[in-house]
């Protein structure tokens, strides 16, 4: 499965609400300024219109936009739909972090989660229902790929998440793609969201702040560095051998280490800016002395930092977390070597919503979502 799903990518596949009513979570500006030429005959400015009401001011009732002639907005509903993003369960961790699962087209669920930090807070989203990469430490990688998810069902993911953060009265920072799939398996779904989230008529973020983190697909790793799109680059080293790392993440037969850190040393990044290396720390496994060594000798002269991450136990998958005292061992060291390091501690694990937890069943039974307020009090 693994071979043939990196040869090729998996077509999307995203049911039109009604026949021929455009999911306007797909459109990009340019490709919706062109549009609206083509259709009405219509200005650039009638874009931006639009892209400011739905990425501002998240109203996607075209009855409200007021500023549009009646006229128009009558037309614009003849062709445009907004699907609402549709929260089938939303569970709440102690420290405060949020998972959610979405129900996307075709029943599919995906999860995603609002991460607490102690000064902001992380978006962290899904790319794909599944993941066919089948890292033996990851729960997602149990499941295999199933599809990849539409710009607008990632899209969606944000939506619905800004929409509930209201309840909390809160917002978020950043967002990841280091939630259920392979980012960079589903290019296209994927830089097209990056660009709307970025995109300055969108919903303006500094692409500094949105993330994309990878298994390590190399070409798909130069093909993002070629396209233009801007946005930050995380990647998943977890191992400083090619044996290690092609037990634990088969990608390595295809794209071993020397490949992939030469794809980062050419990555561009902004002066100031640096490609995160994730190192996954599975307890006597990956998490040697010798590999503290090697680790500091592979990043010397890359543009990185590192973040360490003690491993989040899945039942049945076999590995087990690092001690504290080692994790912080490691990052001492690391360091002393002039690394840039940080230590990305397990958040919302009681609600399975930590890295490499995330999975879904078939569609299960829905549970309202009701706002409990001691728990947002907490
Ligand atoms: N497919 C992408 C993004 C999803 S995984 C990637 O591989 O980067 C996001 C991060 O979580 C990766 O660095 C992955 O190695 C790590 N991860 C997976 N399972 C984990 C677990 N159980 N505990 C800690 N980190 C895990």
């Amino acid at each position: 499965m693994l071979e043939s799903a990196i040869v090729s990518e998996p077509t999307i596949t995203s049911e039109p609400t009604k026949s021929e009513l455009k999911d306007f979570f797909n459109y990009s500006y340019a490709e919706l300024v062109e549009l609206l030429d083509l259709e009405f005959g219509a200005t650039k400015f009638r874009a931006t219109q639009l892209f400011e009401w739905v990425y501002r001011k998240g109203v996607t009732d075209i009855q409200e936009m007021t500023n549009i002639s009646r006229e128009l907005r009558e037309r614009l509903s003849q062709v445009f739909v907004f699907p609402k993003a549709r929260i089938h369960d939303r569970q709440i961790s102690s420290d405060g972090t949020r998972k959610y699962l979405f129900e996307v087209e075709g029943g599919d669920l995906v999860e995603s989660v609002m991460i607490k930090q102690p000064n902001r807070m992380t978006l962290c989203l899904s790319s794909q229902v599944g993941c066919a990469m089948a890292c033996t430490f990851c729960r997602t990688g149990t499941m295999g790929l199933k599809r990849s998810l539409s710009t607008s069902e990632i899209l969606r993911q944000v939506n619905g998440v800004v929409e509930d953060a209201k309840n909390f009265g809160d917002s978020f920072q950043n967002i990841v793609f280091m939630g259920m799939g392979e980012p960079l398996h589903n290019f296209d779904g994927v830089t097209r969201a990056v660009r709307n989230l970025t995109d300055p008529l969108g919903y303006g973020m500094s692409p500094r702040k949105v993330t994309v983190s990878t298994v390590g697909l190399v070409p798909a790793i130069r093909k993002l560095a070629a396209s233009g799109v801007s946005v930050s680059l995380a990647v998943s080293l977890n191992a400083t051998t090619d044996e290690v790392r092609s037990q634990i993440m088969p990608i390595n037969h295809r794209f071993p280490i020397s490949e992939l850190l030469a794809a980062v040393k050419d990555f561009p990044v902004g002066p100031r800016k640096k490609v995160t290396i994730e190192y996954v720390m599975l307890g006597g496994v990956n998490d040697t002395n010798d590999d503290m060594k090697r680790l500091a000798k592979l990043m010397r002269g890359l543009p990185v930092k590192v973040n360490l991450i003690p491993y989040n136990e899945n039942a049945g998958l076999g590995y087990l977390s690092p001690s504290r005292d080692w994790v912080f061992a490691w990052q001492r060291y690391l360091n002393s070597q002039g690394l840039q390091t940080f230590i990305r501690w397990s958040k919302g694990a009681d609600i399975g919503a930590a890295c490499g937890q995330l999975a879904t069943e078939s569609k299960r039974p829905s549970r309202l979502v009701v706002l409990d307020e001691q728990q947002v009090a907490a």
